[in-house]
């Protein structure tokens, strides 16, 4: 199959692999010298050393569960892979799980969500939890079917939880023009949108995780494009490249970011140019800054990251279920022994959290990163255990 066939051919594979081996494996003194000049305005922790891996890490869910499905994790001895804020599912706080429960328990209320949503903890219950106590929640597949359970039920107030990055955000900023234009007085979203790239910014100003570079989203990138992203070789010389999702895809951008490190060329390079554009979708850009306006965002983890969410602007705050409902709650705690923040951090790795397959897994799940398939803690249990 077109697309698909050419980007898993083992015998490409095979020498692909052979390459990115040969140059983490010979990475010379010279190259390290390059990596120290790459790093020089960092502190010195943050500096590459003799004897250390080199980290790349990835900001994108399917990226995290394609890595580990193609068996990527583990077979370059001097690289290492690690998951960052990726997952739209798992980054969504204690808090704000904590105000859609508070939503479902309104008189005449309809919450509607994606099904990833369901079972994520907040601090006292899930909304799972709160549909077996008679909630009325229901599982949408896209936001018009949101607007349609609106359409069929005026004497309800309906609430779209939106969650995601930039991906998803245009086809909510269509539904509200939508509703506008119908003219619907029930429908509200509560918007926990974020976008990636002051997440992005935080984790490498923060210096907590030393990261070599980015192996940047193709699903985001396909709606931002490549600007958003010079920051990082402009501000911190570090590599990064948009990437896809196919084995090779990811072997090929690994080998991208090692050739840059080797040639001392930080940039923003396009692996998935088959896919995305170096101007992104400026069509779909334009109708969600239409609807929504950046504005600070508690992500699970990193705390609040000023402009890293999505609010509705304000001639659209009937739609708000920020501004519509009294939402307020106070802030919880993680649940007790769970790692999501760290791992959301790229501090620790899955299978270092103690509960990790004993007392939180699939059936199970303890915290969020282990309930969403594009979740470190799902997608290493499922594909990363021997
Ligand atoms: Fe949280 Fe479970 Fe992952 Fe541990 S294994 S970090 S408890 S989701």
């Amino acid at each position: 199959m077109k697309y698909f066939d050419e980007y898993r051919d083992a015998a490409i594979a095979q020498q692909l692999i052979e390459r990115i081996r040969q140059l983490s494996a010979k990475r010379s003194s010279a190259d390290r010298s390059n990596d120290n000049r790459l790093r020089d305005n960092k502190s010195s922790d943050n500096k590459l050393s003799e004897n250390r891996k080199v980290r790349f890490m990835e900001v994108c869910g399917s990226h995290t569960v394609a890595i580990y499905k193609a068996g990527i994790k583990g077979l370059f001895p001097d690289i290492d892979l690690i998951s960052g804020p990726g997952c739209p599912v798992c980054v969504t706080s204690t808090r704000d799980v904590d105000r859609t429960i508070l939503l479902t328990k309104m008189p005449g209320t309809i919450v509607t969500t994606f099904g990833d949503m369901i079972r994520v903890p907040g601090s006292s219950s899930s909304l799972q939890k709160e549909i077996s106590e008679g909630a009325d929640v229901r599982i949408v597949y896209s936001p018009p079917d949101a607007l349609r359970i609106a359409r069929e039920n005026p004497t309800k107030k309906v609430v779209f939880l939106a969650v995601g990055f930039e991906t998803t955000a245009p086809t909510i900023a269509a539904t509200i023009l939508q509703a506008e234009k119908e003219g619907f007085g029930n429908f509200f979203i509560i918007s926990y949108h974020k976008v990636i790239p002051p997440a992005m910014r935080i984790l490498l100003a923060g210096e907590e995780v030393r990261i070599d570079g980015f192996i940047c989203p193709g699903h985001v990138s396909i709606i931002i494009g490549a600007k958003p992203y010079e920051f990082i070789p402009q501000e911190y010389h570090l590599p990064a490249v948009i990437t896809g999702f196919e084995p090779l895809d990811i072997l090929q951008a690994l080998y991208m970011l090692l050739v840059q490190i080797k040639e001392n060329r930080p940039c923003v390079e396009n692996q998935y140019s088959r896919v995305v554009k170096p101007e992104g979708n400026p069509l779909a850009v334009q109708k969600l800054y239409d609807v929504f306006q950046q504005a600070d965002a508690e992500w699970r983890g990193l705390g609040v990251i000023p402009d890293s969410g999505l609010a509705l602007r304000k001639q659209f705050e009937k739609y708000d279920a920020m501004r519509q409902f009294d939402l307020s709650v106070e802030e919880k705690p993680e649940p007790p022994g769970c790692q999501c923040g760290l791992i959301l951090k790229g501090l620790k790795k899955p299978t270092e959290c103690p509960l990790f397959g004993r007392s939180c897994n699939p059936q199970h799940p303890v915290g969020p990163c282990m309930v969403s398939a594009e979740g470190s803690c799902a997608a290493a249990y499922k594909y990363g255990r021997k």
